[in-house]
Order: structure tokens, then sequence, then C-alpha cells
């Protein structure tokens, strides 16, 4: 049975990364018939940070990846965040003490800053551990002692010594470390939580997960993990493991952050987040006005594909097509041109009716109140075309609800004469708006009477009616607007 997990921790905006590995594991889990679980992983008290987990919540469900089984809709494998498991974790670290797998270590911050000093690039592991504080350098009754005196303590796994942990990364095939390379991790810590080591097999346990898919960052974690799965005696029930390529910069150069974001003024977290403490804004791709269904076919071709040169995907296609197979070892290069790509071929190839509620969120954001919404339907199908964001439809859709404010006045101005005005006046007096092919064959002769080439008098009839030069067919404006209001715009733009 396909059991995965999204494992955020808690500690602030839901990064593309993040969002890239959720989805991915909502894929593979809708592919298999699985189930999709949301872990809160909130042991780092010092890290946790006030509405995170809210956050992250939110941004699945816009995205369209709700879980399956979450703090919010819990299965039986709960508790579905971790600090609520706290009382489980102890036993199974002290089980491993009993077992010759982990020990208590009392050094304190400060003797272990004396050591970092001492010994350059200092790692507490096989070499170093015999020169410390722990219970594998103090007799039995020392510890018993230090213990009963409630002296604070951390405990660490014993790496074992010159051996190979090997595994099968789905991604990446047979992977081994030397252990000679690892350190003890701490996995409980003084104030009695696991660290994510300890927590995150325990867990994955418990929560009987068949498949983690987790970025490439977690690979040197690993062999902590898998030495773990073994030592607790529970190596059969341990997960596939799947680590994800990288998300680059756009030059390639090194995993994307939130700096670059920042710095080359593009959002990189999924939806706005305020940090609680310093009240720092962070921009987020759906108040930029991204698609959920464009920044997710975007995020799912960071490191996927189908082995076709088909770029645009629905989340329904997404689920059906999505194979571990075709995700790719090498980072994946992120480039903002190219995810404001996928949101306007979206917005093209979405129906009127699917885009209305965006566009009228965007245009209450500007003080604009849709009374007809079958007008709205109707313009938002002749503009959506030169739309990539969804706040272009408010630019482009203005003039719709209120005539021009300002008008491009140097785009006509210089070759204005009265004889155009009174092309105007008389093209006002007779209108008529049935269709706009009408329209503008009427305009056209018209033109053709009075001496004209109807192509100057085009731009001058777009800017009345729209105030600049862009915007659909100015026939079709014109329709849209009706007789009284295209005249009214005339004779409003003529004095
Ligand atoms: N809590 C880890 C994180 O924040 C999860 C890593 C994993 O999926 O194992 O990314």
């Amino acid at each position: 049975k396909v059991r995965v997990r999204f494992a955020p921790s808690p500690t602030g905006g839901l990064h593309l990364g993040g969002v890239r590995t959720a989805l991915f594991n909502y894929l593979f889990a809708k592919k298999n018939n699985g189930t999709f679980v949301l872990r809160v992983e909130d042991t780092d008290q010092n890290r946790f940070v006030e509405g995170a987990e809210e956050y992250i919540v939110d941004c699945l469900n816009w995205c369209g990846i709700t879980p399956d089984e979450s703090p919010q809709h819990p299965g039986v494998y709960g508790p579905y965040r971790q600090s609520e498991r706290k009382a489980s974790y102890r036993k199974f670290a002290e089980q491993l003490i009993s077992d010759g797998y982990a020990y208590y270590a009392f050094d304190t911050p400060e003797e272990l800053d004396l050591k970092r000093k001492e010994i350059p690039n200092f790692q507490y592991g096989q070499a170093t551990r015999m020169q410390m504080r722990n219970s594998l350098t103090l007799t039995v009754s020392e510890v018993e002692d230090l213990l009963a005196a409630k002296t604070p303590h951390v405990i660490r796994i014993k790496v074992p010594e010159n051996e190979i942990v090997h595994f099968n990364d789905l991604i990446r095939g047979d992977v081994s470390f030397e252990t000679s390379l690892v350190d003890d991790k701490v996995l409980l810590k003084a104030d009695g939580m696991p660290t994510y080591h300890l927590a995150v097999v325990v867990d994955d346990k418990a929560m009987e997960i068949s498949h983690a898919f987790r970025g490439e960052e977690w690979l040197p974690s690993a062999p902590v993990h898998i030495l773990l799965w073994k030592y607790l005696g529970w190596e059969t029930d341990m997960p596939a493991w799947a680590h994800l390529p990288l998300i680059l910069k756009p030059d390639g150069h090194g995993k994307l952050s939130k700096r670059d974001g920042d710095r080359l003024g593009f959002p990189v977290y999924a939806m706005n987040w305020t940090d609680p403490k310093t009240g720092d804004l962070t921009k987020g791709f759906k108040e930029m006005g991204f698609m959920p269904e464009a920044f997710i076919n975007m995020l799912a071709l960071l490191g996927w594909n189908d082995g076709t040169d088909q770029e645009l995907f629905s989340l329904k296609e997404l689920e059906e097509k999505f194979s571990v197979e075709r995700i790719s070892k090498a980072g994946a290069k992120f480039d903002f041109e190219k995810a404001k790509w996928y949101n306007h071929e979206w917005i093209k190839q979405s129906s009127a009716g699917s885009l209305q509620s965006a566009v009228k969120n965007q245009l209450a954001l500007n003080n604009i109140v849709v009374k007809d919404e079958n007008f709205l339907n109707i313009i938002i199908d002749l503009i959506k075309d030169r739309c990539t964001l969804l706040p272009d439809f408010v630019a482009q859709s203005r003039y719709f609800f209120a005539s021009p404010a300002e008008y491009d006045i140097n785009a006509v101005k210089p070759k204005w004469t009265t004889e155009k005005a009174d092309f105007f006046n008389a093209f006002a007096a007779n209108l008529t708006l049935t269709d706009a092919v009408s329209a503008e064959t009427a305009f056209k002769a018209l033109a053709e009477e009075k001496g004209f080439k109807p192509g100057e008098l085009m731009l001058p009839f777009r800017i009345m009616l729209v105030g600049g030069k862009f915007g659909p067919g100015v026939f079709d404006i014109a329709v849209l607007l009706g007789v009284e209001e295209t005249k009214s715009r005339i004779a409003k733009a003529i004095t």
C-alpha cells in the first residue's frame, strides 16, 4: 500500500522546492492509489514559527494538492504533528542505548565549543567520541549519578566504524556512504525532544510510510536514517527513498534561495508570507497573479517530464502520467520568464467561466465592481490572450468599466484636424453597433466618403474608447460598450 508524506518544518513560508516536494509526493500517491500525508515536523522549538503550519496547509489547498491525512484531517496514523508524539521518542532512543547503538552525552555547550576550537572541523564521532564526556567514556555509576541528578544530556547515535551503508535511491540508483564520514548525530535533545533524524524514522515507521520523496539536501542524512531503521529492528519496513534534484538559481550556480528572489525580483514562495517576528513580507506566486494550475504545472516540469515535448499538463494529467523513472538526477534551473510563460498559456487555455472569480478578485482589489457576469465573461474572452499575470486583466479591461481617465494624447495630437473631429461627429450621429464586422464596414465606408484612409482614423477611435494604444479589436470594444457609451466617449474625447 502506497503511503507518502510531505514533512515540512513549520519554520516559515513555503519555498518553491518545498511545494515541488509536496507535489511529487502527491502525484506519486495519486498515480498509485495511495495516501498523501502531511506531517508537521515541529520538534525544533527554537525554529518554530507561529502561523507557519496554517500557511503550509493554505498553500497546499491553493495548489489543489490537499493531503488525505493531516493535522487538520487526521487518519488513524496520528498524531500528525511530531511534537505530539514526544513521549514515544525517548523510549526508542533508550532502546538504542541498551542495544549498544547509541549513548548518552553530557558535554556542555562550553565543552563542545572548546573542542571545536581545539580541533579544526570537529565532528562528534568515531575519531573524537572517546575524548568526550559520554556514557562510552564514563563508568556506569558515573552515568547513573549524572542521570539521577538530571544533568542535561543528549542521546547520540553510535555510528559504526568502517562500514559502507548502501541503499537504492529510486532516482539515483545505488548510493553508498562510508560510515567513517558520518558523525554521531544527536537523536534526542536536552529538552527531551527528538531531533529530525530520530523523529523521521520513528514517524515513518508509525505512519507506515512506503516511499519517502524529499529534497536532495537530505541525502547526506540518509545513512543515519538507514542505520536507525536497522538498529531499531525495522529494516523490512523501511520506505523506499527518492531524493529529488535541487532547484537551481536561474544561472545554474547553486541552489535557489529566498535571497535570489529578493535580489532578482521574483517570488520564491507559493503565497505571500509575513514573518510574524520581523514583519518582513516575502512575496508569493499567488499574490503576484499566478494561477495555481500554472504554478503546479511549472513545478512539475522542474525535474520531471513525460518523455515528450509536452509542457502543459493539468493536475489530472500529471496524476496519470507521473513516473519516478522520469525524474531527473540533475538539478533543475528555475526560470521566472518560463514560469510566466506557463501562466500565460494557462490563462489562454482557460475558459472565461473558470477565470471569472480570479479576475473579479483582481478587479475588486482595484475598486472595480462587476455587476454583470456575462459581460465580464465576454471581456475575459476578448482580452485573455493579452494577459500574462492575473493583474494584467485589470489594465486590459479597466476601460470597459469606466471611460478613460487619461488619453495618450501624443499618439493622436500631431495629426489631429477639425476634419477628423467632423468625421467622428458624423460617425457618432448614425452609430449602430450590432456587431463588430458591420460596425467596421460602416466606419470604413464613411471614412472613404469623407476622403480619409480608414487606417488614420482607427488609432484616434481606439484612444477615445480605451485611452491608449492597446487592447483587442476596436470594433469589438465598441460593440461591447454599446451605442450610448461609445457616443459619449467620442463626445468626451473630442471636446
Ligand atoms: N522536516 C524536513 C524538512 O523540513 C523533512 C525532510 C524529510 O522529508 O525527510 O524538509
